[in-house]
């Protein structure tokens, strides 16, 4: 905030919908591409720019910064259009109050991206943003706060999960301020003095500054920064993944150790990266023709549900039981599986997004100019081609250099994942924190040979002209 340029401009108060604007403008040009443009997948904008460009900018910007996809979500400028024509009446229902409906929509998009094979069509990515915008207008028409980020969206859920791993986090500068404060503007929202009224909101996703720790549920709108009196939050830098390691209370969200919902993420997360990057290697084709002899069908959808039942419910039960259990023995603790798997699951969470980011970048790098032959292509397509004939040659880094780019992203993962799972082990076990770690370390090893393994398999080079 204090860089000259860019500090003033998160300031400004409108710093949010500029930024929103220019991707809502591509939103609505992918729709429309998606919609009306050719039907072939890497000629079109829909398909290159959500499977190509999107996801691979996504992490590298959560790496290299935080969530600032979130920041500049386009959905959430079209829902504050919509809020000021229908103000929402009700609370998000106290059931829902979770993460678990958000991790059944995050399996199930990647199961549908499976299925339907979402990255080839780009009638089907269209619809698919299409549904976007109208679920976020139905949730946050109905109810208040910003529910649809907090217990709805998968993309969301994916960047907070990511952005713990992320080098800068939205917090206060001098506690000492906040404990002067008496406003707490940053949760209550600044206030006209005499009617009341809100002019600034405070957090919308319930975390009070003072209190907050990482970057769990913070969309990095920075409400907080504008409404804060005393200009005492900042986007201030701190070490990755530290906050997966230490389990103090947090606000809005409470313990991560007696949180169940959001360990399920965080293994849906890593096991969903593996799962992900599975479905785009030669020998799932031929595991779904075993499986699909097996049990005597021809549809794809039975034999994928069978795949990502054994991927995301009985392989982490196994690999994740068996490292509890002993856990439990080594370190003589009288406590129970669920527990310590719980408090362990967040070690995960590095691997996981080294894996995201090998097979993302996979796709992006290798794709990366494609956006330029497209783009010429839809301008032509509108009769005037100032940008000239589309140069189709194009497309981006070669394979082999990407490939040292992957597998330096899944060291740095599994580098991550050992760390975390040390000092997860080190706060949990202090007298024996090595006999507690090992049992998560070999774990962590089986997911790195695994990454290791799919990421050296031939793969698809999904929604650009390579693909077959
Ligand atoms: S962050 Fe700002 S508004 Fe919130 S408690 Fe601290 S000083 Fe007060
Ligand atoms: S703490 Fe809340 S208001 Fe502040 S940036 Fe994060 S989500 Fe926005």
């Amino acid at each position: 905030m204090r860089v000259p340029g860019l500090g003033g401009l998160f300031r400004w108060r409108y710093a949010r919908p500029l930024l929103q604007a220019p991707l809502l403008v591509v939103s609505i040009v992918m729709i429309l591409h998606g919609l009306f443009g050719p039907t072939l997948a890497p000629k079109n904008l829909a398909t290159t720019l959500s499977w190509l460009h999107f996801r691979g900018v996504l992490v590298l910007v959560l790496l290299c910064a935080g969530n600032f996809f979130c920041l500049a979500c386009p959905f959430m400028l079209v829902r504050q259009w919509a809020r000021r024509v229908f103000r929402p009446r009700f609370n998000w229902p106290r059931a829902l109050r979770n993460k678990w409906f958000s991790v059944g929509l995050f399996v199930l998009i990647l199961f549908t991206y499976e299925l339907f094979d979402l990255w080839s069509s780009p009638w089907w990515t269209a619809w698919l943003i299409v549904a976007y915008f109208l679920s976020v207008l139905v949730v946050d028409g109905f109810f208040k706060h910003a529910s649809f980020c907090k217990f709805v969206c998968p993309i969301g859920q994916f960047n907070f999960v990511a952005s713990t791993l992320s080098p800068f986090e939205v917090k206060v500068r001098d506690q000492d301020v906040c404990t002067r404060c008496h406003t707490k503007d940053c949760i209550r929202g600044r206030r006209e003095p005499v009617s009341d009224l809100v002019m600034i909101r405070g957090c919308e996703l319930a975390l009070f500054q003072p209190r907050k720790v990482g970057n769990m549920d913070c969309t990095f709108c920075l409400d907080c920064v504008h409404a804060c009196p005393h200009d005492n939050i900042g986007i201030l830098s701190r070490l990755p993944a530290r906050e997966l390691m230490v389990d103090p209370i947090r606000s809005g969200i409470g313990y991560f150790s007696r949180r169940k919902d959001l360990a399920a993420l965080a293994i849906i997360f890593a096991f969903g990266a593996l799962l992900n990057a599975f479905g785009m290697v030669s020998p799932v084709y031929a595991v779904e023709t075993w499986l699909g002899r097996m049990l005597h069908v021809s549809h794809e959808a039975p034999v994928l549900g069978l795949i990502f039942t054994f991927f995301l419910i009985v392989e982490p039960i196994l690999l994740l039981g068996l490292a509890a259990w002993l856990t439990r023995i080594w370190t003589r603790s009288s406590r129970a599986l669920l527990p310590l798997a719980v408090r362990y699951a967040y070690g995960l969470v590095p691997l996981g997004f080294g894996m995201w980011l090998a097979h993302y970048c996979f796709h992006f790098l290798t794709g990366l100019y494609t956006v330029i032959p497209v783009t010429q292509n839809a301008i032509a397509s509108l009769g005037r081609p100032f940008l000239g004939e589309p140069r189709w040659a194009l497309t981006g880094l070669p394979a082999n250099v990407v490939q040292v780019i992957e597998i330096g992203f899944l060291v740095l993962g599994f580098a991550g994942s050992l760390a975390v799972t040390y000092g997860l082990a080190e706060d949990d076990s202090p007298d024996r924190p090595l006999r507690a770690f090992l049992p998560w370390a070999a774990v962590c090893l089986v997911l790195w040979f695994a990454s290791m393994w799919l990421m050296l398999q031939p793969m698809e080079m999904r929604a650009t002209l390579m693909s077959g």
